[in-house]
């Protein structure tokens, strides 16, 4: 595995091999691991209403558990959107189209599959719909 690196052509490499998914994958049971973790945790800090039976009289302290709540309440929601791409980009290696665009079909750049390997656009598709939003 100490073949040079050097030359720079790899970055143009698309796809996935064969020998690649199993390291991509453990990547991402890590990551789902993770992720299921922090929702859970978020999940349940939200659900907790013991502010409310504090009976404060102090809008700010009460006003500060609301936005407390609510910002869990949007990372758990964040958490769950990646878990489910983390799912989606499973499923596609179980049904062998791991590394092909969602959008359009071609095969994504290696590098940012190693680098994220829940990527489910190309690098153009993913830019297109950055620009829509
Ligand atoms: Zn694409």
């Amino acid at each position: 595995m100490s073949k040079s690196s050097s030359t720079g052509s790899e970055k143009r490499l698309r796809g996935v091999t064969k020998k690649m998914l199993p390291g991509l994958r453990r990547q991402l049971e890590e990551e789902r691991a993770q992720l299921r973790g922090q929702a859970e945790q978020l999940e349940a800090d939200f659900r907790d209403e013991s502010w409310k039976e504090r009976r404060s009289d102090d809008e700010a302290e009460i006003g500060s558990a609301i936005s407390e709540r609510e910002r869990a309440m949007s990372l758990a929601q964040h958490a769950r959107s990646q878990l489910a791409v983390i799912d989606e980009a499973l499923g596609r290696m179980d049904d062998g189209t791991y590394g092909a665009c969602v959008e359009c079909g071609e095969l994504i750049e290696r590098a940012r599959l190693e680098a994220r390997p829940q990527s489910l656009l190309c690098l153009d598709c993913q830019r297109a719909r950055e620009r829509v939003r």
